[in-house]
């Protein structure tokens, strides 16, 4: 059959990417988490008997990420000697394999890197960017910056960050919120607001932390910000908290970045729970998954706003029906040779055949553990 190929290898690398300063947001406040110092990454290379390579990544905060790579591990000799174009086939083979640990979560985490590595050879064997292989509704996405608004940064750092970023192109600001002490959250949004002016694209980001009549209360309280969204204001699993709080306020509200699978994802979806969905392609299991959701959240009239991992996502945005916009986050930058363009509010979807990233001298430096599987 023409295009026919085999895979002859699969490489997996467990990288640990320290963070320059320890991360907090609300759920460090209130208690439940310790501030984040790294980001542990799956990186999964895919190599074919016709000699392309795919390359995809999972990632994990605080825990999972030797377990993540773990199941990859116990899993991916099952690629070996099959035709990388059967995405959605491979990835079920994948699945069953696990599926006593579960058909969510950390499981599919692990799954999704090899996946994702599949799409980027797709896309490569087509000679297309991700984006155009899916189909673009146009060559650039709207984004906005949260790096700078983390918790543990003060307030003159979050304004003056906030202000950098947008000379710098970026098209708008998220910044956090869920502070145990709420006159600090109106403190920051008010400085904020007024740094940036009043037409500068701003959301706000309360990681889960408030419960019902605190994100009411604080929810009426920002109306007056004309906020783009308010962003997890709810645990990520109170699908009736969310929906409740979406029909009370005008400003839209956006969560999903939490979840573990489609049909977790469906639950908010069916509910229509929120404004924005901010489903994270890693985390649900990869490219086919979000897929699958995109098209679900589209047909309920959702609009999207996907969650981290923009060398991803930047391609997955640009092939929603709906204006999307994606989180510009610098944190991965030394992982790869290559940096996203933004301009003018936009990140510009790259014309490098496939996701367009090349792993870099620093992250072979930072791999803690490899292995490749099959023929090298
Ligand atoms: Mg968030």
């Amino acid at each position: 059959m023409p295009g026919q190929d085999r895979i002859r290898s699969v490489e997996l690398s467990s990288v640990v990417l320290p963070l320059s300063t320890p991360i907090s947001d609300a759920k460090v406040l209130t208690g439940r988490q310790r501030p984040m110092t790294e980001v542990v990454l799956l990186f999964a290379e895919i190599r074919t008997e016709q000699g392309l390579e795919g390359i995809g990544f999972s990632y994990s905060k605080r825990g999972g990420g030797p377990a993540q790579y773990a199941h990859a591990k116990e899993v991916a000799d099952l690629l070996i000697g099959e035709d990388p174009s059967d995405i959605p086939r491979l990835y079920e083979r994948l699945l069953w394999a696990g599926a006593s640990v579960g058909r969510s979560g950390l499981a599919t985490q692990a799954l999704a890197a090899l996946d994702i590595s599949l799409w980027d050879l797709k896309a490569k064997r087509a000679g297309l960017p991700l984006a155009k292989l899916l189909g673009p509704y146009r060559d650039s996405v709207r984004t906005y910056n949260t790096s700078g608004g983390f918790l543990n940064a003060p307030l003159e750092e979050v304004t003056r960050n906030a202000v950098r970023s947008l000379e710098a192109g970026i098209g708008g600001i998220k910044i956090k919120v869920g502070h145990p002490d709420p006159a600090v959250d109106r403190a920051r949004v008010t400085a904020v607001r007024e740094a940036i002016g009043e037409d500068a694209p701003l959301m706000v980001d309360a990681n889960q932390q408030w419960d019902r009549p605190t994100a009411l209360r604080m929810g009426r309280w920002l109306e007056q910000f004309d906020l783009v969204w308010i962003e997890e204001p709810l645990d990520a699993y109170d699908v009736e908290g969310h929906r409740q709080l979406a029909d009370a306020l005008d400003t839209p509200i956006a969560t999903g970045e939490m979840l573990a699978s489609v049909a977790e994802h469906v639950r908010l979806i069916d509910a229509r729970a929120c404004d924005i969905i901010q489903p994270d392609a890693p985390r649900v299991g990869g490219i086919t998954q979000f897929l699958r959701l995109a098209t679900l959240a589209d047909h309920a009239g959702l609009q999207l706003a996907p969650h981290f991992a923009m060398e991803i996502h930047l391609h997955l945005a640009a092939a929603y029906p709906r204006e999307p916009w994606v989180e510009h986050f610098d944190w991965l930058d030394p992982l790869f040779e290559e940096r996203l363009e933004t301009r003018d509010g936009r990140m510009l979807v790259p014309d490098r055949p496939g996701l367009g990233i090349t792993l870099s001298q620093r992250c072979r430096a930072l791999t803690r553990e490899s292995v490749v599987l099959g023929r090298s």
